[in-house]
This record gives structure tokens, sequence and C-alpha cells, in this order.
């Protein structure tokens, strides 16, 4: 997993096209955001999810992939990721992490987001605070992209963002490990991995062009985790609840793009010190 893998780079124009299918992804992401209530099943999402890719002129890259049966992966409470949208009634207070890719004109886009149903006056504090904390993380570790750099340097600084967390929340938190970033463009995951943990390997050197999905995956108790009978859905194995976000990103020479971000990152960059380098 850690060798010398190769890492692909894009064009400013293919870079164009991602960001395409990324606001297709973030757009979708904000419907689920501002639709989802108590009450609804996950299918319910997955089937708005759809209509909504579909509508943009885009193709849902989850259906089908290796028999998936869902547009969105709906993970909830327990479930870290790639749960199956079905009959599941959401409640009040559940922690929803919804992963969600789409393809324009065959590039991708891959993304997700965690939240608590019925909005944040709903939660728990310490789902509140695991949720922020992962979010946070995410982009820590997407700042620390950057031309020239080890790739890994991502991992260490989702690292380090947590240990911060966990001491400002006097709360240990998970970092799941089985899963990991990827390279993204032409298919929803290529080389090379992207680990959400500090290893000892710097990992390839970012060159201009580089596209990458950045995705920590976080919990309140346990790192390990197993998959359910349906081989999909991976849950921790001491039952606490987990977080997930993810973004696609493009570094180039002027900085960072973050492809499925409505606003292209502008804010968490600019408030993070990085350099924000929309390409259009
Ligand atoms: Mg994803
Ligand atoms: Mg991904």
């Amino acid at each position: 997993m850690f060798g010398r893998s190769r890492i692909e780079t894009k064009t400013p124009d293919q870079i164009e096209r991602m960001r395409r299918a990324g606001l297709v992804v973030g757009q979708t992401l904000q419907l689920m955001a501002q639709t989802v209530r108590p009450g609804m099943t996950t299918k319910a999402l997955d089937e708005l999810a759809e209509e909504h890719i579909r509508g943009c002129g885009a193709v849902p890259s989850f259906l089908g992939y290796h028999g998936f049966t869902g547009s969105l992966c709906t993970s909830v409470n327990d479930e870290v990721v790639h749960g199956i949208p079905g009959s599941r009634v959401l409640e009040e207070g559940d922690l929803l992490s919804i992963d969600c890719g789409a393809i324009v004109d065959g590039w991708h886009g891959d993304a997700a987001i965690s939240l608590v149903v019925g909005g944040r006056d709903a939660g728990r504090p310490e789902d509140l605070a695991l949720i922020d904390a992962t979010e946070d993380a995410m982009w820590a570790g997407i700042a620390a992209l950057a031309v020239g750099r080890p790739l890994y340097a991502v991992g260490a600084a989702v690292e380090d963002s947590l240990t911060a967390a966990s001491d400002r929340h006097s709360r240990e938190y998970g970092i799941v490990e089985e899963y990991v970033g990827h390279g993204i463009g032409t298919e929803m995951h290529q080389d090379p991995q992207v680990p959400n943990y500090r290893v000892r390997e710097k990992g390839p050197t970012v060159r201009s062009g580089v596209t990458v999905a950045i995705e920590p995956m976080v919990t309140l108790g346990t790192a390990e985790t197993r998959v359910l009978g349906d081989d999909w859905t991976v849950v921790t194995t001491d039952g606490s609840r987990a977080a997930h976000w993810e973004n696609s990103v493009a570094v180039t020479d002027e900085g960072i793009w973050v492809l499925t971000a409505l606003d292209g990152g502008r804010a968490r960059l600019e408030a993070a010190g990085a350099a924000y380098a929309p390409l259009s």
C-alpha cells in the first residue's frame, strides 16, 4: 500500500471537467442536508439524489459499482462508510454520513458529509464534536497539499488536527485506517492511496495537476471496523458512532481548488492560510 505508487496529473482542461462533476456532487450533498428529516428512509434520500444527479446531466458513480445498489452511501451512527440506502427510517438525533459520487463526461467527483438528523439542536454533544473534529481534520489534510510536498503530509495533518481536538474535548478519537483517500479522475478510485494518519513513508511528491479525494473517517471509540453480512456496510467493532467527511481536490502550482466544495474551498482554505487557486 505504501510502495512507490504512480501519481497521475491532469491538465487544466481536465481539472475544469472534474470541477463540473464536483459541483454536481457538492450540490447533491447540499440538497441532502437541506432535505433530510426524521421519518425519512435512507432510500428516499437516495432516490432524490439520483434524480438530482441525472437532472444535472450526470451519472451516479456508486450505482452498480461492484454491484452497489445506491447512488449514495448512507451510514448511520455506528456505520462508518458504505451503508446501503434502504428501508431504514432515520430518527431524530441519528448521526448520518452521506457519501456521493457523480460522473460528467467521464470525469468523477466524490465527496461526503456528516450531519445530525433533525439538525444540530437534536445532536448529542459528543456527536457534534466528532462531526466538527472530522470536518476540521479533512480541511487540515487538504490544506497540507502543495506542489513539491510529500503526499503523506496529508495524513500527518489529519492526525495532528484530531490530536488537538482530542485535547480540547478531553476525548479520544479513533482514526479508521482500513479505508483511505485516493486519486480520482477518469475513475473514482485511482492510485495513489492517501492514508488519514501519520506514516513513516513520505509517499509520492505532489506535482501540479494532482487530483485526490481526502476523506478521514473518525470514531468516538475504537478505530477497528468490520463489514456486515450485506458485504458493504462498515461498522465500528465497539458500536461507537463515526463521522466521515470527504472532498475531491486539485493541486496546481498556484495552490488548491476543492472541486466538490460549492465555494471551491475558498472560505476554509483562506482561514487556514492555504492558497486558494481556482482555475476558473
Ligand atoms: Mg466518497
Ligand atoms: Mg472516496
